[in-house]
């Protein structure tokens, strides 16, 4: 496995691979990988990716000025091994400052998508990310590209970029992996006291309800948006959104829903954690 710290010799590396008739997939992370991360290599491969690119990378512009950029757990060696044992062929670790050099001044945004629920409560996230994510696009350039479902309406804003640039990459979204009892992998997991790992389950706790009221032919938004709602406000310290919405442009629906997305953002002590539940 290749490691490489600037983006010239990143690009260098995915040409290589490329000219080598390689079908390239990429794996866009923040690090501090655990097993949603590392499932979204597997997916890569089995989307026909023969060369696997993950980056790591702790997006300075996707994080507000009060957000955790500051403690964001950075485990650099134990990703590295992770990546290895996983068998991702190139890990791109940009130095900071490496990719936002003096000067620069370019920002992608997409629209109406990005205006609702995270962005509402994270209003400059979503440049952020499409920015780094068309840069790490145009460095690596991937046949395919995993994000996973976790952060759902990424997924959707990525998609609706790639789709509107017409990027020639295939935007996949893993489902979400989830410890045994039903919390969501993800690296801010790790800023929860064990008090508050249990009280995160609140999240887990109302999806799960709404999902067998669904099965059992509930199909209400209002009634669903409550299901979940009642777990979350008595575990959470507060919630920025209960939202059923649609899938694919994440408006919020009412009355009777026929596909829907459920979202969630709660605070937990000084952690803030993202889940959601697709209906269909
Ligand atoms: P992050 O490092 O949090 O930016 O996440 C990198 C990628 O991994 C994103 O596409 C996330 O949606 C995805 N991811 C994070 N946690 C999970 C999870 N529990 N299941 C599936 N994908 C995940």
């Amino acid at each position: 496995m290749q490691v490489v710290r600037d983006p010239k010799t990143f690009r260098e590396a995915c040409e290589a691979a490329r000219a080598r008739g390689a079908r390239v997939g990429l794996v866009p992370t923040m690090g501090a990988l655990h097993e949603g991360h590392l499932s979204l290599v597997d997916r890569a491969k089995h989307e026909g990716a023969t060369f696997v690119a993950l980056t790591i990378f702790v997006n300075p512009l996707q994080f507000a000025a009060h957000e955790d950029l500051g403690r964001y757990p950075r485990t650099l060696e134990a990703d590295l091994e992770a990546c290895r044992s996983r068998g991702v062929d190139l890990v791109f670790a940009p130095e900071d400052g490496s990719m936002y050099p003096p000067g620069f001044q370019t920002e992608v945004a997409v629209g109406e998508i990005t205006k609702r629920w995270e962005g509402v409560h994270r209003p400059s996230h979503f440049a952020g990310v499409t920015t780094v994510v068309c840069k790490l696009f145009a460095l690596t350039g991937p046949s395919v590209a995993v994000f996973g479902r976790k952060d759902y309406q990424q997924w959707r804003v990525i998609e609706r970029m790639t789709l509107d640039l017409d990027l020639p990459i295939d935007v996949v979204g893993h489902p979400i992996v989830r410890e045994e009892d039903g919390l969501a992998l993800s690296s801010r997991n790790r800023y929860l006291s064990p008090e508050e790992r249990t009280r995160a389950l609140g999240i887990a706790r109302g999806l799960h309800a709404a999902n067998e009221a669904w099965r059992a032919g509930m199909r209400d938004a209002d009634a669903l948006r409550a299901i979940v709602r009642g777990p979350v406000e008595s575990a959470f310290d507060s919630i920025d959104y209960v939202a059923v919405a649609s899938p694919r442009t994440l408006e919020p629906l009412e009355g009777s829903a026929t596909e829907a997305v459920i979202l969630v953002a709660a605070h937990v002590g000084r952690t803030r954690l993202i889940d959601n539940l697709e209906l269909a």
